[in-house]
């Protein structure tokens, strides 16, 4: 979606306002629980002929349908209007290291169909395309029924995401550089696709189906191989310049660190914090000779050590495995207060592998919190798990799509499959 980045015309020109004020239509529509086209004129301040000649054309789109009468004001009962979840379908997909996940959602984020399929890194970048697409296709073919309209494919990527240019710049975890995911998925499909940084999608999905409903400020944490934040301010996510913001991995927490980490920096966040380097700092620490049930637990092979091992025997009171989980967790906590002191969010989602270890991380990283960050701004501050568990980056990747919808930014590449 090249227009989502250029600036809209701001100059007043009809074309520019009309589509303001459908845009707003549009959603006072999906906003509001038993709207007339009266309530409508009401609440956009809008005429009521421009409310009936707007509403009119998203009948026709499909995005809006009436649904019966409402109580009279005397005179005719008014028809009810409902934005359309019926018969309008998002893919979304998550494109992690392990399994492509894939799912077909309607407008409302009901999950109708999902697929599954492993990403077998190791093959390369056209062949976890090839899978990607296949994921797709399985999804496209799923019997929906005459009127189906597919409006477009979201999809998470970890890695550094460059939106002016459109490409995945760097993942260390595809160990991929400067590929383009969406032509190369545009030669076995040719529906939309639009596609960010894992934990900003799931942050876009936290506002849409999640806390947004509450906050409009929030900062959603992804501590899995890596970790990344999505920062919203104002309802809107901070992307910087380039899309490249939100790296919190990668703030370096001790300068006289050992931890190499995999930018090649010393002592970030992610070599101290993440699954990947609590795994690490665990067979580190089992091979310098500690005593620990860890070492029968991988029966004696160090290098099949997990996070998630680490923190199942830190429940269980494992002295070497709480050590290190709890001094993990306490960096994430130190990071997540400054994170709150700069930001001064509502809310901090923690989502990821590493996040789901539940009370163990959640009640360390509020207790640094608490003793780190600003009284005045953390003290009100909710912090607690993705709303969504596993599926906040699929459905994250389906609000991308639905975020372009009704902004209407529908331009010659973004019209609907026919069904
Ligand atoms: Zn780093």
């Amino acid at each position: 979606m090249k227009s989502r980045n250029k600036p809209l015309d701001s100059t007043g020109n009809a074309s520019f306002i009309n589509k303001i004020n459908k845009v707003k239509v549009l959603n006072l529509i999906r906003k509001t629980e038993n709207v007339s086209r009266a309530d409508i004129a009401k609440l956009s301040g809008l005429s009521a002929p421009t409310v009936s000649r707007i509403v009119e054309g998203l009948l026709e789109e499909g995005l809006v349908r009436e649904m019966g009468a409402g109580v009279s004001q005397g005179g005719r009962r008014p028809t009810l209007l409902k934005f359309s979840e019926q018969g309008n379908f998002i893919i979304g997909i998550d494109l992690g290291t392990t399994q492509i996940y894939g799912v077909l959602s309607d407008f409302d984020a009901k999950i109708i169909a999902e697929v599954r399929r492993p990403t077998r890194v190791e093959e390369g970048f056209a062949s976890v395309m090839k899978a990607t697409a296949e994921v797709i296709g399985e999804l496209i073919e799923y019997p929906l029924g005459k009127k189906k309209r597919i409006y477009g494919i979201g999809m998470a990527v970890a890695g550094l995401i460059n939106r002016t240019r459109n490409i995945v710049e760097f993942s260390p975890n595809f160990h991929w550089h400067k590929v383009d995911v969406v032509e190369a998925l545009s030669q076995y499909h040719k529906i939309p696709i639009i596609f960010d940084n894992v934990t900003r999608v799931m942050a876009l999905g936290e506002m849409w189906y999640g806390l947004g409903k509450q906050f409009k400020n929030l900062i959603c944490i992804n501590v899995g191989y890596g970790i990344g934040a999505g920062i919203i301010i104002d309802g809107k996510p901070l992307y910087g310049p380039l899309g490249l913001a939100g790296e919190f991995g990668h703030a370096t927490m001790d300068k006289d660190s050992r931890a190499l980490c995999e930018c090649g920096n010393y002592g970030c966040l992610e070599a101290l914090s993440s699954g990947n380097a609590i795994a690490k700092i665990a067979q580190a620490r089992l091979r310098e000779g500690r005593p620990s049930v860890l070492r029968e637990a991988c029966g004696g092979n160090l290098d099949a050590v997990t996070a998630e091992m680490v923190a199942t025997l830190a429940r269980q009171g494992d002295p070497l495995a709480f050590e290190v989980f709890d001094t993990a967790v306490e960096y994430l906590g130190i990071g997540i207060a400054n994170l709150i002191n700069l930001f001064g969010p509502e809310a901090v989602v923690i989502g990821g592998g590493v996040a789901q270890a539940g009370n163990l991380l959640f009640d360390k990283v509020r207790k640094t919190v608490n003793s780190r960050a600003l009284d005045k701004i953390a003290s009100g501050v909710l912090i607690k798990p993705a709303s969504f568990g596993i599926k906040a980056a699929v459905m994250g990747a389906v609000s991308l799509i639905l975020s372009e919808v009704v902004n209407l930014n529908q331009d010659d590449r973004f019209s609907p499959l026919p069904g």
